[in-house]
């Protein structure tokens, strides 16, 4: 006997649904996303109590088991992953939520009365697998368990097109007759599936796949809904997919990419990935000294902050800089790209940890004309989002995407470690410009040193 009746169930739904929602809003913003999260947090846990309260659930023992071993391996995974392992850790959440939304849908054959349920269950189940196998391949190329390169083999768009062929076909089969042994066929061949289409995936673009599957997630969990009669699935799983999508066309539009070119490019032959060679031709580098004199009596500095600045763990140094400056009365934005670093949002997140007022926060389509009128531009680790290539050089991985207009200050200073180029393994001509200094070092020392060099003015 189920402990709430079904207007009850009905009702705390609604109430999860509107959390969802509102979650969705609060991470539209840094300054809400905290809250965002959380109520969305709280809108899953409503749902799930929701569920045992509601339904004639059996093998509870199991299910209580099952969500404790999760919630061991979950705890401390989340709590130890790094800022820069992000993308990695959502391709693995969003991986394992299809591959769940698959076998559930697989367990319902049995009872699928109906042509529709079987069709539901056909589209959970490749829909699932996809996202399942795809997402493992995406995080294996961004933990370099694998080459993050594109991977093309000769003959990929025939046995990717066999593979669709197939999987439709058995896909039929289990909606009209629904054998157990065709809706394995789909489970695979949605698996080979998943996997042929990431592999030719590379560099850049693979984080911008993991929001394509995490929309295919969304799909996947929306259509286990049906198969389970359950609102609330159908509803979060719509929320998923459709935001899921909106990111990865605002993703792909960031990098000057289109989402069928980053999914089919390669099969046409084309790689995305640079290499990872030091540069050897000249530069011209200075002293942290050096460096806090150009800063220190600047009228105006633009802070370009890129993906160095979250490894060197550079954000409270760089926001004591900031302070420093003002206090000697120079203006400092920082000019935000909206692909630096390596996911969405991620300076911004970055710089919100060490308090720097979002006031200083200047977006890339705004801050591009200030450039002309900045004594000096700091880029602390950030290298593709100011290439100028971007603009010069057709046939470069970045070529096509709009970057910070950085060689438009009077004086550009690099904060960086080494010669070695950027995530897209293309050099930077910028580098080597007559207005152009480099600061060796990690960000966050060398910050340090400019920092207290600037107060010993
Ligand atoms: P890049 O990867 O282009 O450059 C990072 C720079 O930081 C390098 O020059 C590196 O040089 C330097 N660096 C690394 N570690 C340190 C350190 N500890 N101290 C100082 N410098 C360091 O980063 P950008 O932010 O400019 O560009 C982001 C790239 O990531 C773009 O290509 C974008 O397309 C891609 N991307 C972004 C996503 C997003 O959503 N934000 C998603 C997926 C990809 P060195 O090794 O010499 O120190």
């Amino acid at each position: 006997m189920s402990l709430l009746d079904p207007t009850w169930s009905a009702l705390l739904y609604l109430v999860a649904a509107i959390c969802f929602i509102l979650a969705l809003k609060g991470l539209g913003s840094p300054k809400t996303a905290r809250r965002g999260n959380l109520i969305g947090a709280f809108g899953a846990l409503i749902a799930v109590v929701t569920v045992f309260l509601s339904s004639r659930l059996e093998n509870i023992p199991w299910i209580l088991a099952a969500i404790a071993v999760g919630s061991a391996i979950a705890w401390p995974i989340a709590r130890r992953v790094q800022m820069t392992q992000m993308p990695q850790l959502v391709a693995m959440l969003n991986g394992v939520g299809g591959g769940a939304a698959a076998l559930v849908a697989l367990l319902e054959l049995d009872h699928a009365a109906d042509w529709w349920t079987r069709l539901a269950i056909v589209l959970t189940l490749l829909i699932g697998a996809v996202s399942f196998a795809g997402s493992i391949i995406t995080f294996s190329k961004l933990q370099g368990i694998m080459s993050a390169k594109a991977i093309v083999f000769a003959g990929l768009p025939v046995l990717m097109g066999l593979v669709i062929l197939a999987g439709i076909a058995a896909g039929a089969w289990v909606v009209v007759d629904g054998p157990f042994w065709a809706a394995i066929a789909v489970l695979v061949l949605g698996l080979v599936a998943g996997v042929l289409l990431v592999l030719p995936v590379g560099g850049a673009d693979v984080p911008i796949v993991i929001s394509l599957l995490n929309a295919f997630t969304g799909l996947a969990v929306a259509a286990s809904g049906f198969v389970l009669g359950n609102v609330l699935l159908i509803i979060a799983g719509t929320l998923v997919g459709a935001s899921g999508t909106i990111l990865t066309r605002a993703m792909a539009s960031a990098m000057g990419r289109s989402v069928s070119g980053i999914l089919f490019g390669a099969f046409k032959g084309g790689s995305t990935a640079g290499s990872t060679e030091a540069s050897d031709r000249p530069v011209r580098s200075s002293s942290a000294e050096d460096v806090a004199v150009l800063l220190g009596y600047a009228q105006k500095v633009l802070i370009v902050p890129g993906y160095g600045l979250a490894v060197a763990q550079g954000q409270h140094t760089v926001a004591e800089l900031q302070q420093a400056l003002e206090a000697r009365g120079t203006e400092v934005v920082f000019a935000i790209h909206p692909v630096a670093g390596r996911m969405p949002g991620h300076m911004n997140v970055l710089l919100a940890e060490a308090n720097v007022p979002y006031e200083s926060l200047s977006e890339m389509s705004e801050v591009n004309p200030e450039f002309k009128t900045a004594d000096v531009a700091l880029v602390v680790g950030a290298n593709d989002v100011v290439n100028p290539a971007a603009k010069t050089t057709p046939g470069s991985p970045i070529y096509g995407m709009p970057i910070l207009e950085v060689g438009d200050a009077k004086q550009v200073v690099f904060l960086k470690r080494s010669m070695r180029p950027g995530f897209a393994g293309i050099e930077n001509d910028l580098l080597h410009e007559p207005q152009t200094t480099l600061l060796f070092g990690d960000a966050k020392d060398s910050l340090t040193k400019v920092l207290s060099a600037v107060k010993g003015l």
